[in-house]
C-alpha cells in the first residue's frame, strides 16, 4: 500500500529569503514539466534543509553535511530521476566541505542548491564559514564556494543567483536541471538566501549584486576568465551573480556505468545473481 503525504506549509521567519528559493523551484520544476514521481530533493541539516517538505516530490532528509553523497546514491541507482540536493551553507561548506570538493571532482548529474545566509540560523545566529568579518565577532575571511568551484577542473555548472532576484534564479535554476538532466555533470548553484532573524543581508547584498548575465563582455565559458572576473569583482566589494561558468567534462555516469545497468534496472532476485555469488565466494575458499 502506497502512503501519499502532502508538502506542508514553510516553517520559515516570515520574510526569509528561501520562501524566494522556493518559490523558484516551485517554478522552474512546473515550467520544465518535471513530474513529482520522478523528481528526488535530499534535504541538509539546517533551515533551509526542510525545502523538500513543502514541495511534492520524493524527499530525503539527510544527515548533517552528508546530503551530496546521498543524492549521488539515489542518481547512481536510477539516472533517469531529477535529483536536486539543497541545504544551507553551515551544511555544505562546514561539516560536509569534505562531501562538496570531492562532488566537484566527481560530476555526477545533480543539482546542488545552497542557501547562503552568513549564518547558522537554525541554532540562533553563529558565524557560518560565509560569514563576513566582524559579524557575530567573526575574523575569518569568508569562504568563498564559487572561486573553489573555478579552481576544480571537473567543474560543468557554477552559478549564483539571489532570492532577491527570482526572474534571473528561476532561469539559473531551469538552466542548472536541464544540465543534470542533460547528463552533463554536477549543476552548483549558490543562491544569496538572507536570514531576517539573525543576519539580515538584504539591503547590503541588494546594493552588492553584480549580474554577470548582463555583462555582454562576460564568458561563462572560460574556465581562468571567470576566475579572474570573479576575484576581481569581489576585491572591489562586488558580489557576482548569474551563470558564470560552464564547460564540458565526462559526467559520473558516463564514467561509471559502461555497459552496466544502474541498480533499478537490474534483476536483484537471488535466482538471478545466485551464479555471480558462488562465482565471487571461490575467492574465499
Ligand atoms: Fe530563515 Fe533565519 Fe528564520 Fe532560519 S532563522 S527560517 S534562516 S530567517
Amino acid at each position: 500500500m502506497a502512503k501519499v503525504f502532502s508538502p506542508t506549509t514553510p516553517i520559515w521567519c516570515p520574510g526569509c529569503g528561501d520562501f524566494g528559493v522556493l518559490a523558484s523551484l516551485k517554478k522552474s520544476l512546473a515550467e520544465l514539466q518535471i513530474k513529482s514521481k520522478d523528481s528526488v530533493i535530499v534535504g541538509g541539516i539546517g533551515c533551509s534543509g526542510s525545502i523538500h517538505n513543502n514541495l511534492e516530490c520524493y524527499g530525503i532528509h539527510s544527515l548533517h553535511g552528508r546530503l551530496l553523497p546521498t543524492a549521488i546514491g539515489v542518481k547512481l541507482a536510477n539516472p533517469k530521476l531529477t535529483v536536486i540536493a539543497a541545504g544551507g551553507d553551515g551544511d555544505g561548506y562546514a561539516i560536509g566541505a569534505g562531501h562538496f570538493i570531492h562532488t566537484l571532482k566527481k560530476n555526477p548529474s545533480i543539482v546542488y542548491l545552497v542557501m547562503q545566509n552568513g549564518t547558522y540560523g537554525l541554532t540562533k545566529g553563529q558565524p557560518s564559514p560565509t560569514a563576513s568579518p566582524g559579524y557575530e565577532g567573526t575574523v575569518e575571511a569568508p569562504f568563498d564556494a564559487v572561486l573553489t568551484a573555478l579552481s576544480i577542473q571537473s567543474t560543468t555548472f557554477i552559478a549564483r543567483g539571489f532570492s532577491g532576484n527570482q526572474t534571473q534564479l528561476t532561469n539559473l535554476l531551469k538552466k542548472a536541471i536541464i544540465h543534470a538532466n542533460s547528463n552533463k555533470g554536477f549543476a552548483f548553484l549558490e543562491v544569496l538566501s538572507p536570514c531576517v532573524t539573525y543576519n539580515d543581508t538584504y539591503k547590503e547584498w541588494r546594493e552588492q549584486v553584480y549580474d554577470l548575465d548582463a555583462d555582454k563582455s562576460f564568458d561563462p565559458t572560460n574556465r581562468a576568465r571567470s576566475f579572474a572576473r570573479v576575484s576581481e569583482l569581489n576585491s572591489t566589494g562586488w558580489i557576482p551573480t548569474g551563470l558564470i561558468y560552464t564547460g564540458v567534462v565526462n559526467s559520473l555516469e558516463t564514467n561509471t556505468f559502461n555497459n552496466d545497468l544502474p541498480i533499478v534496472f537490474q534483476d536483484l532476485s537471488i535466482d538471478a545473481n545466485a551464479p555471480r555469488y558462488e562465482e565471487l565466494l571461490k575467492d574465499f575458499r
